[in-house]
């Protein structure tokens, strides 16, 4: 599902408010009728203005008609609801233009973006609907031809729980990217100069690096939090020169990807735990050939300091930003589903760690495929009407492919 932004520049304002009208349809129906989109919509061309409007939409793709419901109606499409993103993130000054993809997971696709000003930033598009509800019986009921199942629905939830942690997590001084702006499935963040640690063949002192993600692991216990994906993949590690001696490097971690946390008091806490705990333990063995010599950390131990010298509960602070308990159940429900789906297809993963010796190529894929990115910023903010600025600027930028 690739980001063409190239349509947005010949939208009308009545496109727009069109667009924006199936989007609020979509609240109440899963296909939203024509005549209600016209209501909603209530353009001063009236009803041949609005299918105008809808052919024009139709026709790039951002709403589709829906035939088979008894009644005619649309409903937005993925590249419908990220033209609206986009639309708001233009609006508020937060993108300007949009680069190249540096990364497709199953869940999201991560692009550059670039304000007005040229500086680079991260855009995390959510992708969540794009599994099927079908391995896990319980989720599959819990989901299944539900409003709450729906991918706009869960794809806006992963965004707005990510979006809640990654503003707690940084406010407490966690490693983590700068969170700037949400927006429906998407979050603008800052853009780390920092590799995967996945994509890291050696480094200078194993046992140090390994001593300070255990010790992260610790401080988001303390702090009432469980990462629930940390791998090589959601570490990224960046090269900062050292302040006194300029030819040492030290190596900072940097934490990603939220949208799976979980509290500490939850009822799966100490599996989620020791999992993060053997992933980086597997990767450091296998990838640096360290092991370390102290056992754990167990989750006993981590439980018992949460909340401790007067840590801020982090999943509590989360909560009240407004992710609520259903939401975070049925986004839950949705993530189980998805990490089954991925253990299900073919050991893919698994393959990748085995197999070390092509890193290259690796890492290539990881990128996702690079032929089918314009490999140049498409200016979408001068489409906005609050704002006013040139492509001049954009030839400043340069493309950041993510290596
Ligand atoms: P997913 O949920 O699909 O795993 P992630 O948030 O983990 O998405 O991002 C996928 C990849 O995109 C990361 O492994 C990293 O390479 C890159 N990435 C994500 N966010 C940033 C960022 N803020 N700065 C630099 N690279 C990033
Ligand atoms: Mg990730």
């Amino acid at each position: 599902m690739k980001l063409d932004t190239r349509a947005m520049r010949h939208l009308t304002a009545e496109d727009w408010r069109v667009l924006t009208a199936v989007e609020m349809g979509s609240k109440n129906h899963e296909i939203v009728p024509t005549p209600l989109i016209e209501r909603i919509a209530r353009l001063k061309g009236g009803a041949s203005g609005v299918h105008k409007s809808i052919s024009a939409l139709a026709k790039v793709g951002l709403i589709a008609r829906m035939k088979e419901a008894k009644y005619d109606g649309y409903r937005l499409t993925y590249g419908g609801l990220d033209y609206l993103a986009l639309h708001t993130h233009a609006a508020r000054k937060h993108v300007y233009s949009v680069g190249s993809r540096i990364g497709v997971g199953k869940e999201s696709d991560i692009m550059i973006v670039a304000d007005d000003k040229g500086t680079q930033k991260v855009l995390k598009i959510h992708r969540l609907g794009r599994i099927s509800f079908r391995t896990v019986k319980a989720n599959r009921d819990y989901l299944k031809n539900r409003a709450s199942g729906s991918w706009m629905y869960l794809s806006r939830l992963a965004a707005i729980k990510e979006y809640a942690f990654m503003q707690a997590l940084r406010e407490e001084g966690f490693p983590v990217p700068e969170p700037i702006a949400q927006s429906r499935h998407t979050i603008v963040m800052s853009l780390i100069d920092a590799m995967p640690m996945r994509q890291i063949s050696s480094v200078p002192d194993p046992a140090g690096l390994y001593a300070e993600l255990i010790a992260l692991i610790l401080r988001l216990a303390k702090h009432g939090l469980i990462h629930g994906d940390f791998n090589e993949f959601n570490i990224l590690i960046r090269k900062d020169k050292d302040a006194q001696d300029p030819n040492k490097i030290t190596l900072t971690p940097i934490i990603i990807d939220f949208p799976q946390m979980v509290s500490m008091d939850h009822p799966n806490a100490e599996m989620y735990f020791d999992r993060d705990v053997e992933c980086i333990k597997r990767f450091f063995s296998r990838r640096f050939h360290f092991v370390s010599t102290t056992p754990g950390p167990f989750f006993k131990d981590a439980k018992k300091t949460v909340g401790r010298d007067g840590a801020r509960r982090l999943d509590a602070a989360a909560e009240a930003s407004g992710f609520t308990k259903k939401m975070a159940k049925d986004l839950e429900a949705a993530i189980r589903e998805q990490q089954a789906n991925s253990e299900a297809d073919a050991g893919d993963s698994e393959d990748d760690l085995e197999d070390e010796s092509d890193e290259e190529e690796e890492s290539g894929s990881e990128d996702g495929d690079p032929s089918d990115d314009e490999g140049q910023h498409q200016v979408i903010g001068d489409h906005v009407p609050v704002l006013v600025g040139s492509e001049e600027g954009l030839e400043k930028l340069t493309i950041n492919d993510g290596t």
